[in-house]
């Protein structure tokens, strides 16, 4: 088993493969039947495209909580906006300083994540991995779905 997965089957389509990332979602279906062949019978790629989709998915995680972080963090700012006004009058200019130093990191933070999210779905099938993802789970619901509920649904 260890030695099946640190030896490729085929080291020239597995050399291929891995410049792709072992992403065969843009090649056209006549092609994509060998390297799929090649899937079935190299558990070391197989091993190497399951870590890869894991790190597009963890990666488009991580940009998107990043982006809900900083819409969280300007929102909480946007609200404590009231105290602005009292910290400016009794407190002197640092805090006003500080507040739309916040403000700006905040949007800088949110732009940045949002950039790197939309970068992460443009350059790894994550996107598609993901509503691939959701679309087997939504035919795993309808087929536990009683037949007396299926039959009630309009066809
Ligand atoms: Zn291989």
């Amino acid at each position: 088993m260890s030695s099946a997965r640190s030896q490729c089957s085929d080291r020239v389509v597995g050399a291929i493969l891995a410049s792709w990332r072992y992403d065969i979602s843009g090649i056209s279906p006549e092609m994509r039947r060998d390297y799929e062949n090649h899937f079935v019978e190299c558990a070391r790629c197989r091993a190497r495209q399951k870590f890869h989709r894991s790190l597009d998915v963890s990666l488009a995680v991580l940009t998107s909580t990043a982006a809900l972080f900083f819409l969280f963090a300007l929102a909480v700012l946007k609200h404590i906006r009231p105290l602005e006004h009292v910290a400016f009058k009794v407190l002197g200019l640092d805090i006003y300083d500080m507040y739309h130093m916040l403000v700006s990191a905040g949007i800088a933070g949110l732009c940045f994540s949002l950039i790197a999210m939309a970068l992460v779905l443009m350059a790894t099938p994550a996107a598609s991995y993901l509503s691939g993802i959701a679309a087997e789970r939504a035919r795993l619901i309808e087929r536990r779905l009683p037949s007396a509920i299926k039959s009630l649904r309009p066809r």
